[in-house]
């Protein structure tokens, strides 16, 4: 790339040659002017001229240092004030072996001897001259952003793994830099607006880093990285950061997020280091405020772990490796305890992890939108299996399944379970359907017509968690359920603390105001289970009689009790 770049602009090089000898412009012309067009001035200010003429097209100076009006080193010094002019290599023509070193002080390239050398040779320095100049050109084209005039992340990458090999025993950090919602901040206020900010991001930055080992890049659009001796306080670090880049930008609509990881490993690539702080500012994805995050091993390990699970959902799904339990519900009214239904609960037997329990992945699955299509093929799973024990043992019980929040939303929610009970030839009174009570105080309108539709259709709706959401009594009151499962919070306790069974007893009277059964979960102990008795529970569902049980074992039980 560079290569081709090259030959394509030695089409139109230009060479300067400034003496006042014509001779010698004479002889370097000849020799020159196979490869270069040559333009000529007998002095500095007549040289001066001819740069400003000729705006950026000049490639390459050979310069004389005695020459009337304005002299080679004056000529090299105004070179040197002017940005776009000192681009341009320079070859001092001297005899003066002693010049060099005040040549070279002055921004000169490279030397020539008088009387002049093999016209190869000439050629070959020139040439050399103009090459590195121009590589020159374009490694700080591409090696600082021109929005912030940071580094590019390419030569940002370059210049730390240098910066690891010759001080290999420093202790580092690693910074990424974002901005909140960039790029509605952009839509918003327009991209110069934005830029503004970007500007005033790196500008903070490089405050920071003066007197420092630290270097910075914008990655890309509002992402910045920074490389820095270790921090001491990150929290002064941080809101003194975000305390300077408010008082310049003085929007509080504007935001920023900061994730360090400090201390950094060198054992790994500067890449992930740089990723685990993206990762620590990725926590504060969500947040309104600027604030900044640390990077901490054992909450990556559990994202990873998550990442893990969600990648490999679909698969487990079809290979079955995701197993419904059956946990049975005894009812407690009569003399003796009598099985009645059952709570389908689902397990994932994973290859690696063994046995993963749901609270592991429930909510995990809810938030990434994966959880109905657990749901629905636990209802499936469930459905088969009192299917086939109708068939095969002549026996079961009602089972019920949960219901999420996110199925509440599903227009066709009803239209689906009905299916996969018309499906399996059950009828709807086999298959119970437990909503957790958040589910009722987060979409009240929703849930209420959604259950009075499957109500309609001889569906029992168990409240679950009872006791856990805030539902109002005057809300209660309206609701459309069939049983109140109390949460397992209540249960715990009750032998213990006479507050927690007092609650229980108005949880107990709820229920009879409202005209429902009451069951209660998570049901350990012979005190427990008396108590709840005493109360007036009518059904009881916990450890106390069964875990929850793989369907094989299930049955057994099923044969048994009934
Ligand atoms: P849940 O619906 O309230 O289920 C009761 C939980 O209590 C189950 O936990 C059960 O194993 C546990 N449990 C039962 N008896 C006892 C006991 O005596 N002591 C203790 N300590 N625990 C007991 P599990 O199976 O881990 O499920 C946790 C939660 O995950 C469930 O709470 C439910 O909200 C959710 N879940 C389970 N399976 C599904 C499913 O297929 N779909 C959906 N959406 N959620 C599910
Ligand atoms: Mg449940
Ligand atoms: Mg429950």
């Amino acid at each position: 790339m560079k290569e081709t770049l090259r030959r394509e602009i030695n089409i139109h090089r230009k060479v300067l040659l400034v003496d006042d000898e014509p001779i010698n412009r004479q002889i370097l012309k000849v020799i020159l002017s196979n490869e270069y067009e040559v333009i000529q001035a007998e002095n500095g200010e007549e040289a001066l001229q001819k740069i400003a003429e000729n705006q950026n097209t000049i490639s390459l100076i050979l310069l004389d240092l005695l020459m009337p009006k304005m002299d080679g080193y004056q000529l090299l010094q105004k070179i040197q004030e002017t940005e776009e002019y000192r681009k341009i290599p320079v070859i001092v023509v001297t005899v003066d072996k002693e010049a060099e070193v005040k040549c070279l002080s002055l921004g000169a390239t490279d030397f020539m001897p008088k009387p002049y050398e093999d016209p190869k040779v000439i050629v070959a320095r020139c040439k050399k001259a103009i090459q590195l100049a121009e590589d020159r050109i374009l490694i700080n084209e591409n090696e600082r952003d021109s929005l912030t005039g940071l580094y590019t992340r390419l030569f940002f990458l370059q210049y730390a793994r240098l910066h690891d090999r010759f001080c290999h025993s420093m202790l580092m950090d690693a910074v990424v830099i974002n901005v909140n919602r960039f790029r509605l901040v952009n839509n918003l206020y327009g991209s110069a607006y934005g830029d503004k900010i970007l500007r005033t991001i790196a500008d903070v930055i490089r405050q920071f880093l003066e007197n420092t080992d630290g270097i910075a890049c914008r990655c890309d659009s509002d992402t910045f990285y920074i490389y820095c001796p270790h921090i001491l306080d990150h929290g002064a670090f941080a809101s003194e950061f975000i305390s300077r880049f408010e008082k310049i930008i003085d929007n509080s609509r504007i935001t920023l997020r900061l994730g360090i990881y400090d201390s950094v490993d060198r054992s790994l690539s500067i890449e992930q280091r740089l990723d685990m702080a993206k990762n620590a500012c990725l926590r504060l994805k969500n947040t309104y405020t600027s604030g900044y995050s640390l990077y901490d091993s054992q909450l990556h390990e559990k994202e990873l772990f998550n990442e893990k699970l969600i990648l490999e959902m679909d698969r487990a799904l079809a290979e079955k490796h995701f197993r419904v339990y059956f946990q049975p519900k005894y009812s407690i009214t009569g003399d003796t305890p009598k099985m009645v239904s059952a709570e389908a609960l689902i397990r994932w037997i994973h290859p690696e992890f063994g046995i993963i329990s749901p609270g592991i992945f429930i909510s995990l699955f809810e938030e990434n939108g994966l959880l109905q299509k657990l749901d629905h093929y636990v209802w499936n799973e469930t459905a088969a299996q009192i299917r086939d024990w109708k068939d095969r043992l002549g026996k079961y019980v009602p089972v019920s399944v949960n219901v999420s929040r996110t199925d509440i939303y599903d227009t066709n929610l009803t239209g689906r379970i009905e299916s996969i009970i018309r499906d399996h030839g059950l009828a709807p009174a086999d298959m119970y359907l437990e909503i957790t009570e958040s589910a009722y105080t987060d979409n009240t309108k929703q849930i209420v017509e959604t259950v009075d539709k499957l109500r309609q259709l001889e569906f029992k709706i168990e409240m679950d968690d009872f006791g856990s959401g805030y539902s109002s009594l005057s809300m209660l009151s309206n609701l459309p359920i069939d049983v109140l499962k109390l949460d397992m919070q209540f249960i715990k306790n009750i032998t213990r603390s006479r507050k927690d069974y007092n609650l229980l007893l108005i949880m107990m009277q709820i229920a009879e105001f409202l005209k429902v059964p009451t069951v209660a979960e998570g049901v350990e102990t012979k005190e427990q289970y008396d108590m709840l008795k005493k109360a007036g529970c009518d059904i009881i569902q916990g450890y106390y009689f069964s875990k929850p049980l793989p369907a094989e074992e299930f049955e057994k039980l099923l044969i048994k009790e009934s």
